[in-house]
């Protein structure tokens, strides 16, 4: 394996919470698969912008090169896509929560094996990750990165199963979470996605080349069609002999992440058969239909919050206007880690158009409220424009619970609903009436008739505290990091 690494690695503590927000990509036999997958990857950049990986393989070698900062920054030149040889490839790009991101987490990790090589990139979050690491430290394994995917890592080589295969599985069956993973082997590309099909994965199909990617937005870029997505619980290996698929896991109902719909996943990208563009603008007229208000303008909080506002500006009869104008040069604020980044990141991203707001009765609409930062920063930027009235109306319910499963949510505490009503978030925020959509109206958005609390179509842990997998981690208070007790620190300089 060639190792090629970028020379900008930042100084960090190695404190990485084990949460992620990942995209990831795959292919199979493709002339240029590098740079394939490095467009596939820019086209997944909204999943997770701090550190991105490329592994190829030429029927030789593994080749692999990885770097802090944006694919546009790190993967656009013919100097590093042309080292990265080879008629396959797999790519990875990620963020951390805590934003301390180190190098050596970057994926895809590799590893050698009694078998060979493999490369791994996943997307999501394993809930047990901390137990099993504790474990295979007593028997000996010696983990290189903090990121929960080694985990996967360090089964497959403890397993006695014979096959690649079969050792995958082997270890898909002591971990639980949710995962979208996409590994890279010597003769084949394997795609997995976990029994509940939290996160997404689709498979596509370029001239004889099979693609996986996160999302069919990265399909477009490269000209691929979409073939179907990946089943839940379905492992699909692509080799020259084409592509087989099994499920080697016990049934379950599919409880897809409802919060990729709302906000994470791009809106150009379709799920399930279902384009996330369309779901938002059904929310925006579901919240429409529960929530009316008189006013004058609908002003959706960019880019977020601009689907659900056509919606509701549609169901309304309200006109649609761009009040406040986003300034496509700073990243999405969440996506910069600490909070004084955070804070500055509003300001920096988003200004008031006086000339539309002056005297106007407002509604603001927005995706989601998690902290309550950005709302409050907004709602205090229309006043100071001369708005005579300011309303809000959420594309989603209210965000009382932490994701385990993958989306970057701040703890508990900090979340602004799980401490307020919709009242008292009101006056926080500063506005003149808040609403949230129903869950049952988010559901009918989804075109389901309403949500089967027994058995719930999606997700939606983040807006009910109804966690379809597991906590391991979290119930035995190990969920925070891997350096609070059995592990010391370790930076890179
Ligand atoms: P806050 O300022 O903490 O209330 O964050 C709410 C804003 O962040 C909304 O405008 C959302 O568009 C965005 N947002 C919500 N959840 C996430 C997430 N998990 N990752 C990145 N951005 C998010």
């Amino acid at each position: 394996m060639t190792i090629t690494t970028s020379p900008y690695v930042k100084s960090q503590n190695d404190d990485d919470k084990l949460h992620e927000e990942c995209g990831v990509f795959g292919i199979f036999d493709g002339n240029n698969a590098a740079a394939h997958t490095a467009l596939g990857l820019h086209a997944l950049q909204h999943r997770g912008q701090e550190a991105a990986g490329i592994v190829s393989f030429d029927g030789k070698q593994f080749y692999s090169h990885k770097a802090l900062g944006l694919i546009s920054d790190n993967f656009s030149s013919a100097s590093i896509i042309d080292k990265l040889h080879g008629h396959m490839a797999i790519g990875h790009t990620r963020y951390s929560t805590t934003g301390e991101t180190l190098l050596r987490n970057v994926q895809p990790l590799f590893a050698e094996f009694s078998f060979g090589g493999l490369a791994i990139a996943h997307n999501g979050n394993l809930t047990n990750a901390m137990h099993l690491r504790r474990e295979l430290v007593k028997r000996g394994s010696l983990f290189q990165a903090t990121s929960d995917t080694e985990v996967i890592i360090h089964l497959m080589a403890l397993s006695n199963a014979k096959s690649i295969e079969d050792r995958l599985v082997d270890a898909l069956n002591q971990i639980e979470g949710a995962y979208s993973l996409v590994c890279l082997i010597e003769n084949a590309i394997i795609g997995v996605r976990d029994p509940l099909g939290v996160r997404p994965l689709v498979l596509g199909k370029l001239d004889n080349s099979y693609i996986l990617a996160s999302e069919t937005c990265a399909l477009d870029i490269i000209g691929a069609q979409r073939v179907r997505d990946i089943e839940p619980g379905e492992i699909i290996v692509i080799n020259k002999d084409g592509l087989r698929s099994f499920k080697p896991f016990p049934q379950k109902k599919e409880r897809f992440c409802v919060f990729e719909y709302i906000y994470f996943a791009r809106p150009d990208s379709s799920i399930n058969n279902r384009n996330v563009y369309d779901v938002r603008k059904r929310i925006g007229a579901e919240l429409a239909k529960e929530s009316p208000v008189d006013a004058d303008l609908i002003v959706p909080v960019p880019d977020s919050g601009v689907p659900a506002s056509i919606g509701y500006a549609t169901e309304s009869g309200i006109p649609f206007e761009l009040g406040i104008i986003r300034n496509h040069y700073v990243g999405r604020t969440f996506i910069e880690p600490t909070d004084h980044v955070r804070h500055l990141g509003v300001k920096l991203k988003h200004n008031a158009n006086q000339a539309i707001l002056k005297g106007k009765r407002v509604v603001l609409v927005d995706d989601s409220i998690v902290r309550g930062t950005t709302s409050k920063k907004i709602v205090t930027m229309v006043r100071d424009a001369g708005a005579a009235e300011v309303h809000m109306r959420i594309a989603s319910p209210p965000t009382t619970h932490s994701c385990y499963y993958g989306v970057d949510t701040p703890e508990r505490s900090q979340l602004m609903a799980a401490k307020n009503n919709v009242e008292e978030m009101a006056k926080i925020i500063g506005v003149d009436s808040l609403a949230f959509v129903s869950i049952d109206g988010l559901y009918r958005a989804m075109h389901e008739k309403k949500r089967d609390n027994k058995s719930p179509q999606f997700c939606d842990a983040c807006f009910t505290g109804d966690y379809p997998i597991e906590l391991t981690d979290h119930n035995r208070s190990l969920g925070k990091g891997y350096h609070n007790d059995t592990f010391a620190g370790f930076a890179e300089i």
